[in-house]
Parts: structure tokens; sequence; C-alpha cells
């Protein structure tokens, strides 16, 4: 059986291909959003059923690139559905970025597939909805975020939980006081001191929003309530997260900073392979620290550890699509480094508890913080 990626051409897309290539997978599905060119390479080197890009005139594009193949060329989020539920995968790694993987991602597991989940924000958004969902089709919800890999291995075969420890490296303004933060540039927020990554999960890295996402991803996946997390700052990138358990033993899970592993893991588990990633030295890492984070420098994180109190309200996904929507306008030098925390607060602060049981409530939110976010950065930018 075969394997469909969603966000093929992405940082965790390329990377899957390569460990599908090395686990000699057979690749039945590729989407992207616009990235024709990108997806052709990939489409020619893989051979999947279907291609698709979201992008209407870049599927057109890519269909007359691949019109000397057999590759079928879809659109839209039809074709992403399709590529979603397609019979001959078993398996969909969800690696797009933004909340536009939910319906995907919700498609993949009422057709019965192995979700390998990267896209962190579908759980940000619906993350009742989708274990619910994933819990009556009977199907696994494998992590790929590194941090969530971690905490899943830790867990097996263990008792009860008394915490979750979240890692975070504190990205590249750790150590940069509330005043210079006013002035980083985009070029300071995408040098990410460990991981090489997409530019948007790199610049929520550096407000620490993505540990805020991962707080809340932790919470749905693990099924356990945001007094049992703690994050704690550890700018090593060698721990990626450990558990506590009842009798006060901690359990944690280390390695090279490479997403090769997790990536392996979700496409092998329960079986372990040899994997590219390099091997971790244990002689040769720096000393090992770990820190409080700082709420006040870094309000992000707050705000998610806030969101993750009302499960039941669409919080989540209001949240993320102002971030979103924030943190492309900061991408485009529309808007300051702190001004990313701004819009989301403000978005959040007028539209705060609405309903977020159904997918529909969800995504009106959704649409309704897109809306109120984008007025709210005409207004400043
Ligand atoms: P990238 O920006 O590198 O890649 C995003 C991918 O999503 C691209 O293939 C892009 O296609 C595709 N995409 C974007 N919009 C659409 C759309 N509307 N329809 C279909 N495909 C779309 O991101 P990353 O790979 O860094 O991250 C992907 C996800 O994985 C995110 O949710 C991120 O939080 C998560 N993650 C990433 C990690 C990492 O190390 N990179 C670590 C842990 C989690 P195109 O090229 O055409 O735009
Ligand atoms: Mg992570």
């Amino acid at each position: 059986m075969g394997l469909s990626i969603l966000g093929a051409t992405g940082s965790i897309g390329r990377q899957t291909l390569d460990v599908a290539e090395g686990l000699g997978l057979e690749i039945s599905a590729l989407a992207a959003g616009s990235s024709a060119q990108a997806l052709e390479t990939a489409a020619r080197r893989f051979r999947p059923k279907i291609a698709i890009l979201y992008d209407e005139k870049a599927a057109a594009d890519l269909r007359g690139r691949l019109a000397d193949t057999d590759v079928k060329v879809l659109s839209g989020m039809e074709g992403l559905l399709e590529a979603a539920s397609l019979p001959q995968a078993d398996t969909v790694l969800a690696a797009m970025s933004g909340a536009v993987g939910l319906r995907p991602a919700l498609a993949a597991i009422e057709a019965g597939k192995k979700l390998a989940l990267a896209n962190k924000e579908t759980l940000v958004c619906a993350g009742r909805l989708v274990t619910a969902a994933a819990e009556a089709a009977g199907v696994p919800l494998l992590p790929v975020d590194s941090e969530h890999s971690a905490i899943f291995q830790c867990l097996q075969g263990q008792g009860e939980v008394k915490r979750i420890l979240l890692t975070a490296s504190g990205g590249p303004f750790r150590n940069h006081s509330a005043e210079e933060l006013k002035h980083v540039t985009r070029e300071d927020a995408l040098r990410h001191p460990n991981w090489s990554m997409g530019p948007k999960i790199t610049v929520d890295s550096a407000t620490l929003m993505n540990k805020g996402l991962e707080f809340i991803e932790a919470m749905h996946l693990f099924r356990v309530p945001p007094e049992k997390i703690k994050v704690l700052i550890h700018p090593q990138s060698v721990v990626h997260s450990a558990v506590e358990f009842a009798d006060g033993a901690v359990i944690a899970q280390l390695g090279s900073p490479d997403m090769r592993l997790p990536i392996q893991l979700a496409l092998t588990w329960p079986e372990r392979k040899p994997c590219p990633a390099p091997a971790l030295d244990l002689t040769k890492t720096a000393p090992l620290s770990f820190a409080e984070p700082d709420l006040e420098r870094f309000p992000c994180l707050g705000l998610a550890m806030d969101c993750a109190k009302r499960p039941e309200t669409a919080d989540g996904a209001v949240m993320n699509a102002a971030n979103e929507e924030a943190v492309r306008a900061f991408l485009e030098g529309r808007i300051g480094f702190t001004q990313i925390y701004e819009i989301v607060s403000r978005t959040l602060e007028a539209l705060s508890g609405r309903p977020g049981r159904t997918l529909e409530e969800i995504l009106g939110s959704d649409e309704e913080a897109r809306r109120l976010s984008k007025a709210c950065l005409s207004s400043i930018s």
C-alpha cells in the first residue's frame, strides 16, 4: 500500500520524500499549493497516481508539464480531499502549512487512513473534532512534530502521567530584551539557531507561538489537561521532550535536531528502522540546560496556553487564523515583529468564546478571524 503526501514541496514534504525513498514506499498522491515546478520534479521522481496543486492556474501549468506521463493532475480543495482519501494509499502524511490542512486531515481519517500529522494547525483549530473522528474510525494519529513524537515514544507502555515536559529551543531571540524585539527584522526571525524549516513555522518559533500551538497539539494528542503540560526552554534541542510519571520518574527522548527521524518513525511505527539522520554523540553535545519561558517577552505563548483552557470554543481556530494572517504580513514586511502579538490578541479579544464543536463553526470562526485580523492589519500597517 502507498503513502500520500500533502505539502510535498515543503520542508517536511521534501524530507518525507527522501525518507520514503529510503524505505522503498510507494507514493500514491503528492499535493502542494502552487509550486508547479517543484511538484513536477517530485512527480517525475515518484510517479504518483495523482498530483494536486490547490491553485487552479498552477495546476493547469502542472497538467501541461506532466502531459507525457500518466499522472492525473487535480486542483482545489476537491483535489486535496481526493488525495487524502485515495484507495491506493494506507497512510497520509499531512504536512501542509496552515489551517487549510484541516479538511484533508479529516477526509483521511474518515477514509480510514493512518494519519502522520505534521500540520499542527489542524489540532489547534479542531483538536476535539479530529481526535474524536480518529477514535471513531479506529485509525492512529501519528505525530510528526519532533516534540510530540518524543512524547509519544516516552508514553509507550507506561502508567499514569503526572506532567508532560514540552521543550522549546527559545528561537533566535531567546536572549533579546523587550526593546530589542521591537526592532528585529524578517531576516533575523528566519535565522533559526537549530532547525531548518518553512518560513511560517520559523517565525512562529521566534515568537514562541509555535510552542503555544504545540501546547494545544499535545493536549489533544495525549488527552492531558493544560495544567499537566509544562513548557521548558532548552536551547540545545537535544531533549525533544519528556514525560514525568506518577512516581516521579522522568522519561525523555533525545536525538539530533533532524526531522527525518520523527518523520520516519511515524511511517514505520511500531517498527524502528535505520535512519539517515546523524547519530547523537552525547560526548559532543553542549551542556544541556532548561529554563522557564518568559511570557512577558513572548506573550504569544501565554495567549495559546490560555486558549488551551477553552477547548469547547473556537478560540484555537481564531488564534491560529489571526496568527497566520499576522505572520504573512510580517513576512511581507507590512508589520513589525511585536505587532504579530497585537494582531492576534486584538482578534482573540473580539472573537473569544464562539462555539467550536462542529466543523462549520470552526471554519466560520476561522473565516471571521481572518476578516477581522486583515482589518486590524490595514489599520496599523
Ligand atoms: P513549508 O512552508 O516548507 O511547506 C508548506 C507546504 O504546504 C508546501 O508544500 C506548500 O506548497 C503546501 N501548501 C501551502 N498551502 C497549501 C494549500 N493551500 N494547499 C495545498 N498545499 C499547500 O512548511 P513546513 O514543511 O516547514 O511545515 C509544514 C507543516 O509541518 C506546518 O504545519 C508546520 O507547523 C509543521 N511542522 C514543520 C516542521 C519543520 O521542521 N519544518 C517541524 C514540525 C512541524 P507550495 O510549495 O506549493 O506553496
Ligand atoms: Mg516542534
